[in-house]
């Protein structure tokens, strides 16, 4: 009976305080066979996959979500079955509730029904985002694993290929371009920070500053959240780490500090004493592609379409063209001067000769 399967999904909620469906009596509507897949920013971000099915849904937690290569399974903890409601439901569930946080719809459709056994249950999805043939099978208890069977759905999609494939492209210290050539560039302001890369996948991140060993997402924990907010959106981005200091410069020495190993407790309590910004101002990979190839221009125009703007985290703007007035700026806060970067311009890894220059705004002491 579907009443009984709700049971445990009624006992652990208050429908006083949460804006989920109860699930209403009556008979389940014959040969439907809907699916929908949440983003539930929960304690911890992950997709719920939820599968129509004898009236309710039955439903698995999937922490980094649906993997949309063969490749990679992906761990699918089965959760209790919720009502058919709950195909459509988007919300935020308060704070102390079950599963307190905000819940999005990140595909619907229907499915095609292969197998459904105790421990294995295939199908077919057909939504707007996922497409394909997948496999959940159960390994113990509630643990299952979630395997896609197709091919991936963009044939051209390649699996990161760790961060021996990313190195900084390197300003070369130089002039001010010519007025004539001004137009051929965008310029940014220097920060004077530390260099870092991001690697996003499944909502969770990684942060490598070049130079040092291992990803420092340790010594960061606010960046996390940078993490959760790409969702199932997968990118290597590239910039600056800066601690805002006296005046609203960048505080190299607290910085230094920030990166300097620790315990979990100690970098969480630096974070909110000393709290970095990562300042983005590229983007190198994006779903599975390389963009190292691609314009400047083009580049920058795929950076700010990901919307990037958080507590720890922004997409400081680029001027193209309007090199002498942005260093007049950057010169008037303390700035250590500005980055010329040749709009044409592909990605290099090492020094940029005259596609990247970093133009100081004051002679060095
Ligand atoms: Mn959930």
């Amino acid at each position: 009976m579907a009443e009984d399967r709700l049971a445990r999904y009624r006992a652990i909620r208050d429908f006083e305080a949460t804006p989920e469906p109860a699930g209403a009596p009556g008979p389940p509507p014959e040969g439907s066979s809907r699916f929908v897949v949440q983003e539930h920013h929960a304690t911890s971000l992950h997709w719920d996959l939820r599968l129509e099915r004898g009236g309710t849904l039955a439903s698995w937690a999937v922490p980094k979500g649906i993997p949309v290569d063969p490749a990679t399974n992906h761990l699918a903890v089965r959760t209790e079955d919720h009502p058919l409601e709950y195909l459509v439901f988007a919300g935020e569930i308060p704070g102390g509730n079950y599963g307190a946080g905000r819940m999005g719809v990140w595909d619907h459709g229907s499915y095609e029904l292969v197998k459904w056994t105790e421990r294995e249950v295939m199908v077919v999805l057909h939504g707007e985002r996922v497409s394909g043939r997948y496999v959940l099978f159960r390994t113990g208890g509630t643990q299952w694993m979630i395997h896609r069977m197709d091919p991936p759905e963009d044939p051209g999609r390649q699996r990161f290929p760790g961060w021996g494939a990313f190195a900084p492209m390197l300003a070369e210290p130089g002039p001010m371009p010519d007025a004539a050539d001004l137009e051929r560039y965008a310029f940014e302001v220097d920060w004077g920070g530390v260099r870092a890369f991001a690697h996003v996948e499944g909502g969770r991140i990684g942060v490598r500053v070049p130079g040092r060993d291992g990803e420092q997402i340790r010594l960061l924990p606010e960046l996390r959240a940078l993490g959760a907010s790409l969702g199932a959106t997968e990118v290597v981005l590239d910039g600056d780490l800066v601690v805002v200091g006296a005046g609203g410069r960048p505080d190299t020495a607290r910085l230094a500090d920030r990166l300097t190993p620790r315990s979990d407790a100690a970098a969480r309590r630096l974070a909110r004493a000393a709290p970095v910004t990562y300042l983005i101002v590229d983007v190198l990979w994006v779903e599975g592609r390389p963009l190292m190839d691609l314009a400047y221009d083009e580049r920058r125009r795929r950076l700010e379409d990901l919307g990037l703007s958080g507590p720890a985290w922004q997409v400081p703007p680029s001027h193209p063209g309007e090199g002498p007035a942005l260093a007049a700026a950057a010169a008037a806060q303390g700035l250590p001067g500005v980055i010329a970067k040749e709009r044409a311009s592909r990605y290099r890894a090492g020094p940029a000769g005259s596609a990247w220059i970093s133009v100081r705004t004051s002679p060095p002491a």
